[in-house]
């Protein structure tokens, strides 16, 4: 689950670091007011779950309260890649000296926190770790000591941060990891962290994800889900129970089980496909589920064909036969589709499946049988 930059930032004060005193307006009229108590230029900034938003310009200054109000105006209703803005934050705007990148992510290969930070703040992460990567720092975290100050003066001595700011710079850092763990985050970021014109650090942006599977000890950040902002197919699936990734292929994946529905994906690259989603219908999985899989896939526009493996242990082959009929039933599709059903109930399932006639729907014997039909019927669809 993914924070509002205004949430994150409000999480990052708690822990001690340093923030624009800015508040939320959920129209223009709001921000006028907000921008006339605050005094001064504010910078009008779309609340939107997606990074980017300076670039796309979703991020505006105002030096009067009316000007808030206009930007406001024009910000808010915005699309910012498939994201509609509802709200905008109103913050003082900073004379910024310099943007600094500092941020606390999951190393899953290290097994171990990883704190980075970088002098060209400001930027995409992931653009700069693409073009220069030796401009980031890094320091993997032993969790059991937690972030150590030799770490942090290393990060600010390698972006060479002034020697004034290090006191500062400790404390934002302590803070901001502090914030990670407590918060059960995989991801707790600002960028930037700025010079402001008085010569201090301030967290100008700020990002949190939570790990979805401790959001159950996390009430107080688990009531703070946006659902309004969120890509519509997540919800649903997490309504649904299911596991769901969007991708950008254009291969549907509907699979029971994790580990397979990772196999099935590799399976489609190796034909030369790509996958749309990753989605897991999980075990025992009944028509109802099935429908609301089947439901979800589809809305991706990108997708060019739907392919089913069901392993049948516990997850009966009739009852996703009957869970995609059923869904079939409400969510027309001329799309082609590749079912591959084996275990449990298999011969009933694929009896159920024959005996519906679906024009576009194929069988397949094996996974590989499986993912090279579905890619080639891909291929062969228009657009
Ligand atoms: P993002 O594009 O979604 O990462 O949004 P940010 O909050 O990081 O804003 C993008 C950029 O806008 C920043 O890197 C700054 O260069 C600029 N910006 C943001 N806030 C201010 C501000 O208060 N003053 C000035 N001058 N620029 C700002
Ligand atoms: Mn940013």
């Amino acid at each position: 689950m993914n924070l509002h930059e205004y949430q994150s930032k409000l999480r990052f004060a708690e822990y001690g670091i340093p923030i624009p005193k800015g508040r939320v307006a959920r129209d223009p009229q709001e921000a006028y007011e907000i921008a006339k108590e605050l005094g001064g230029p504010v910078v009008v900034k779309a609340q939107v779950l997606t990074g980017g938003r300076g670039k796309a310009g979703g991020v505006k200054l105002a030096r009067t309260p009316e000007e808030a109000q206009q930007r406001a105006d024009e910000i808010l209703g915005m699309n910012i890649k498939d994201h509609k803005v509802l709200k905008v934050l109103i913050d003082p705007a900073s004379e910024i000296r310099a943007e600094i990148y500092l941020g606390v992510t999951n190393d899953r290969a290290a097994r171990k926190p990883l704190i980075m930070a970088s002098a060209e703040g400001g930027m995409d992460i992931e653009e700069v770790n693409r073009v220069s990567p030796e401009k980031i720092i890094r320091e993997h975290i032993d969790p059991f000591l937690g972030l150590r100050d030799y770490q942090i003066r290393n990060l600010a001595y390698g972006i060479e941060l002034p020697r004034e700011l290090w006191k500062q710079f400790m404390q934002i850092a302590r803070g901001l990891y502090r914030a990670y763990s407590e918060s059960d985050a995989t991801l707790a970021e600002i960028n930037p962290l700025i010079i402001d014109g008085s010569g201090n650090l301030l967290a100008v942006d700020g990002k949190m994800s939570i790990d979805d599977n401790a959001l159950f000890r996390q009430p107080q950040l688990a009531e703070m889900r946006d659902t309004s902002a969120e890509p519509t197919a997540e919800t649903e699936a997490r309504a649904a129970g299911l596991s769901y990734v969007k991708l950008d292929g254009e291969i549907g994946c509907m699979v029971n089980g994790a580990g397979l529905a990772m196999a099935t994906m590799d399976m489609t690259k190796l034909f030369g496909g790509s996958p749309a989603n990753f989605l897991d219908i999980g075990g025992g999985a009944k028509a109802d589920k099935v429908a609301a899989a089947l439901r979800i896939i589809l809305v991706d526009p990108n997708v060019k064909a739907v392919l089913f493996n069901i392993f049948g242990g516990i997850t009966r082959c009739d009852e996703v036969a009957l869970g995609i009929i059923e869904a079939l039933d409400e969510v027309k599709t001329g799309l082609p589709m590749v079912v591959r059903l084996v275990g449990t109930n298999e011969e009933e399932g694929r009896r159920i499946i024959d005996e519906a006639n679906i024009p576009n729907m194929v069988g397949a014997a094996t996974l590989a049988d499986a993912a090279r039909k579905a890619v080639e019927a891909a291929r062969n669809v228009q657009g």
